[in-house]
């Protein structure tokens, strides 16, 4: 079944393709292909930001179990740093 959405983010309207995973679709929103490659990127970039900002806190004992951990072991660690507040966003201003 083909149905169109409007991405959340560029407005666009698109059809799901074979795989698309729901998101907002109740609504008619969700995220087009483009967008939703762009939020990859910015999640794998935020992601591996994050984890080489964790492994540096850890002590050295810690660091080489952490560093032994599969990619997304470590982004599930980093997920349930901030979960916890160990970890927390900083955002800076661009001005
Ligand atoms: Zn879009």
């Amino acid at each position: 079944m083909t149905k169109q959405l409007y991405c959340s983010t560029c407005n666009t309207l698109f059809s799901k393709w074979e795989g698309y995973i729901d998101q907002d679709q109740d609504r008619g929103f969700g995220y087009c292909f483009k967008c939703q490659a762009q939020n990859d990127r910015d999640a794998f970039e935020f992601y591996e930001a994050a984890i080489e900002k964790l492994s540096k806190g850890l002590n050295p004992k810690n660091q080489k179990i952490f560093e032994s951990y599969a990619y997304e072991m470590k982004r599930l660690v980093v997920d349930k740093a901030f979960d916890e507040g160990v970890m927390s966003l900083k955002i800076e201003s661009i001005h």
